[in-house]
């Protein structure tokens, strides 16, 4: 194992050649924190190898911690006041890790991270592989997400080495059950939202994904998740009467409706998925388990549907307009039969606001500065669900701020490790220039 970290590690010594063209637009603190970034890039990947060989599944609630105890010291060492949260014992979540420092200087900032992966005790995906071009590495959550927790501390130690971490006011929430929160989310996402009240800006470091051009991007928007069922109800008869005085049936009716939606509701960036149907005469859904089952007879109208979808929206006008569209589908019923729709919301939207593009504008010019090319958005639809969702209501937000890889959540998992230097650069020009 030793060997092949050193073959990694020996990268490093290739980021110097493009380390010397940087640096004009840098004033010379700045570049002094590029020199720090580049120096302590091979304890980078280290610091990323032990995270990464503490397995967090986010149900292993042991190792979450012992991840939690290796970032916790490191953020003690720069001198953060740190403190564990536990969550209530029967949420079955390990809690989260805050590092806090207090100053009157500049933008309030909350950093945002998370130390549990997708992948529990026992996986078969190995914990920690260097790939033979000696650029990559594959790994339970090297992408998803400890490449940007470790971006995220070797920032702050850049910055601490250079005096730029003095009378700042920052806090680090790390948090434990990413990958499944814990509920109810206004518990397990309470102390974000706190935090998040009483900062100016939040940046999360989640990997960073390419834009639809293949260039590096950041993202300043992600879309909600939230769910809707669909109730329908029909008079029940025999097959032969379908299209008569007694009505369609529940069938016709959902498929109407369904139809319906998918006609007249779809706009850009906005989606519904129906991802179960159950009809029949006798139906029953079990949300614990998302299993149900269905009765019926093909010579009997059916009198009862049961649908159970998703529903992503980019803001909550969008939202709004949405469910008031398919309200009034819903309710131009076929003769017999009726139905009702309800919707729960989960993780609020993080619209794409002015707010949001300029903290983008300003990370992209810390990288054009530093001689690392322009910055990119990310759209929102292209990416799943994140915790800095329940802080964007409330502060300018910026998300993608981690490292670079491929398969996030699959045995294929894979880290750039040259993305660690490379965007702990852009994170400290960052975090510096919105604490000036
Ligand atoms: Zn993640």
């Amino acid at each position: 194992m030793r060997g092949t970290v050193k073959a990694v590690l020996g990268l490093a010594a290739g980021m110097a050649v493009q380390l010397s063209a940087m640096g004009q637009q840098l004033s010379p603190v700045e570049q002094q924190l590029v020199t720090e970034v580049h120096a302590h890039a091979p304890q980078a990947l280290e610091l990323l190898r032990q995270s990464v060989l503490i397995n967090s599944g986010t149900m292993n609630h042991a190792g979450v911690r012992a991840v939690g105890k290796l970032f916790r010291d490191q953020l003690d060492e720069l001198g953060f006041k740190t403190r564990w949260i536990d969550m209530p014992p029967d949420m079955r979540r390990a809690g989260h890790l805050l590092a806090e420092r207090q100053g009157r200087q500049g933008k309030r900032l909350l950093l945002l991270g998370h130390m549990d992966t997708v992948f529990e005790p026992g996986s078969a995906v190995p914990a920690w592989e260097a790939a033979a071009d000696g650029q990559h590495v594959r790994g339970q959550g090297v992408s998803d997400m400890k490449g940007g927790d470790v971006i995220l501390v070797e920032a702050l130690r850049a910055l601490r080495r250079v005096g730029a971490l003095d009378n700042t006011n920052i806090a680090v929430l790390l948090t434990g059950d990413e990958e499944e929160a814990g509920n109810p989310k206004s518990v397990s996402r309470g102390d974000m939202v706190e935090l998040a009240k009483r900062s100016d800006v939040a940046l999360s470091f989640e990997s960073a994904i390419a834009g639809k051009d293949g260039k590096p991007a950041a993202t300043v928007g992600r879309r909600s998740t939230a769910y809707f069922e669909l109730e329908v109800k029909a008079r029940q008869g025999h097959s032969m009467g379908v299209f008569g005085p007694g009505g369609y049936g529940a069938v016709y009716e959902a498929a109407r409706i369904l139809d319906t939606f998918r006609q007249q509701v779809a706009e850009p960036g906005l989606t519904f998925n129906p991802g179960v149907i159950l009809g029949g005469t006798e139906v029953a859904f079990d949300s614990a388990t998302s299993r149900g089952s269905a009765f019926g007879k093909t010579n009997v109208i059916a009198n009862t549907v049961t649908v159970k979808g998703d529903l992503r929206y980019l803001d909550y006008p969008q939202r709004d307009r949405a469910q008031a569209r398919m309200r009034a589908i819903v309710a131009q019923s076929l003769p017999g039969a009726s139905a009702a729709i309800k919707f729960r919301d989960s993780y609020p939207p993080m619209a794409v606001t002015p707010g949001n593009l300029k903290v983008l504008d300003l990370y992209s010019r810390a990288s054009q500065d530093a001689g690392l090319g322009p910055i990119g958005a990310v759209p929102p639809e292209s990416r799943g669900a994140g915790d800095i969702q329940f802080a964007a209501p409330y502060v300018d937000s910026l998300d993608g701020l981690g490292a670079s890889g491929e398969g996030a959540h699959s045995p294929n998992e894979s880290l750039d490790t040259a993305s660690i230097e490379r965007n702990t650069i852009r994170a400290a020009l960052l975090i510096y220039r919105l604490t000036r």
